[in-house]
């Protein structure tokens, strides 16, 4: 049988490599620009810059399953221990994030109010139904906790807005933590307890240390693509003859008994217009937040202390323009040359959609490394990517989106829909999609 997938991220490179792997079928991989989408990872003047993902955290199961048996693991780095202070920026300082989750009750870093709330925390009864991540935690732990705590990793780690992300589709361990224990606080004690007697408990892994790879995230992806037969072309749209699926693209077409589309929604959407209008339209209901990666080095002697951590984030009222920062040559190793730090600013975001796109965004990007972190020496090197449609969001509509694609697999035999729009946004989401989709396959589903 012949199998195209369409889409060279991560998430189209790994099915295309594990069908090619663990099937006899024969692959090919339609890209439009360049293999790694979102996560390319780029060498410039002694710097190594990732234009999206910088790593994965040691606890995924399935991208570790995928770099042993592609023969990768030579190649993994673990993240240096000094990485392991992070920050928040809130009432113009930066606070330090305490590894023990209690300690934040005794820093100074909320007020008396909000620490009041939070002790109240195991008597809100839970809510089953699903609701907005700015909902959940208002409700459960305050304004003042969305706003320094949850709000900065929500918008820094997804690009999103609480106001609008669903929490079953983002967070749905943290849900049924709620749904099992009734109270957060009461199931984090639950947890330590059911860890420490050994047993299957929800909380994963604790300790998890960040993971990428010598040459970036983007080598990786290289490396699993070499296997694959690989076109560069932009498929247009798609049309099913005589149980064959047949894919016109701008410089050709392609027939192939299997069709796996591992593509933003926004451009499955244009593919599928005129086949199933239906889908089409629920696709057009994942909103993207905008993001703009720059990257700037300095000469280390400069600069603070500070830059020897991992990086950190913004309190929801501090939010101009930048939603991260992240110190990536004190993250990992060979991201800069002798002597120098690379950083790397999240510019942008569902919380400063405009951002991205103004003019001076390098001006900008200075201006708050200056203000919050007290950097101020010039920069020797500087890089910028602007991702005009970063990361989708998961809003409440996003399972019925899911059923909707279950119900459009089911119609159309022999097409299949993977990638980050719908199965989980990170590395290991887009992987554990892969394995599921070869199953699905192998499985003659
Ligand atoms: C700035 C940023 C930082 C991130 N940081 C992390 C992190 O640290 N850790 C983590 O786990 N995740 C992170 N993520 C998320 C993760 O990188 C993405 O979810 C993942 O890379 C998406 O992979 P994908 O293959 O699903 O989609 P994409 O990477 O978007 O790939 C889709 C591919 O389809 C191609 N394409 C589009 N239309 C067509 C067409 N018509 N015909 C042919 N080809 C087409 C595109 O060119 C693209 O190559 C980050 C994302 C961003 C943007």
């Amino acid at each position: 049988m012949k199998i195209a997938v369409v889409g060279g991220g991560i998430s189209g490179v790994s099915t295309a490599y594990l069908l090619k792997k663990h099937t006899k079928h024969d692959i090919i991989l339609i890209e439009k620009e360049k293999i790694g989408g979102k996560a390319l990872s780029e060498k410039r003047d002694g710097y190594l810059i990732e234009t999206g993902p910088n790593g994965f955290l040691s606890n995924k199961e399935e991208i570790k399953k995928l770099i042993t048996e592609s023969g990768f693991d030579s190649e993994v780095i673990e993240s240096r221990d000094e990485s392991n202070r992070k920050f928040i920026f809130s009432n113009g300082r930066l606070w330090e994030i305490p590894k023990n989750p209690a300690k934040i009750m005794f820093n100074g870093f909320l007020s008396s109010k909000a620490k009041l709330k939070i002790l109240k925390e195991p008597f809100i009864k839970p809510v089953f139904r699903d609701e907005t991540v700015e909902g959940f935690v208002k409700r459960r732990l305050g304004q003042e906790f969305l706003d320094k705590i949850i709000g900065p990793m929500v918008c820094g780690v997804f690009a999103g807005d609480p106001k609008i992300m669903s929490m079953e589709s983002n967070f749905p361990r943290i849900k049924e933590i709620e749904r099992r224990y009734g109270s957060l606080i009461k199931g984090l004690i639950g947890m330590m307890k059911e860890k420490r007697a050994g047993a299957n408990s929800i909380s994963g892994g604790f300790s998890s240390k960040l993971l990428s790879f010598k040459n970036g995230v983007g080598s990786f992806i290289k490396h699993l693509s070499k296997s694959i037969e690989i076109v560069k072309d932009e498929v247009l749209s798609i049309e099913t003859i005589n149980g064959k699926q047949r894919l016109l693209g701008r410089l050709n077409h392609y027939t192939a008994d299997i069709v796996i589309f591992s593509l933003p929604a926004y451009s499955l959407k244009k593919i599928i217009e005129n086949y199933n209008r239906e889908f089409a339209a629920h696709l057009n209901n994942i909103p993207y937040a905008p993001m703009a990666v720059l990257a700037l080095g300095f000469e280390s002697s400069k600069l603070p202390e500070i830059t020897n951590s991992f990086g950190y984030l913004f309190d929801l009222n501090e939010i101009e323009d930048t939603i991260g920062v992240l110190f990536d040559s004190s993250i990992f190793g060979g991201r800069a040359k002798a002597g120098k730090t690379l950083i790397r600013i999240m510019v942008g975001g569902q919380l400063a959609k405009e951002s991205p796109f103004k003019s001076n965004l390098i001006t900008l990007a200075m201006k708050e490394l200056n203000r919050s972190a007290n950097i101020h020496y010039p920069f020797e090197f500087a890089y910028k990517k602007v991702h005009h449609k970063a990361i989708p969001v998961y809003t409440l509509n996003h399972k019925k989106v899911k059923e909707e694609l279950l119900e459009f697999e089911r119609k159309h035999r022999g097409i299949f829909i993977t990638g980050n729009a719908f199965f989980g946004i990170s590395l290991n989401d887009c992987v554990k999609t892969a394995y599921n989709t070869l199953e699905k396959i192998k499985s003659g589903l």
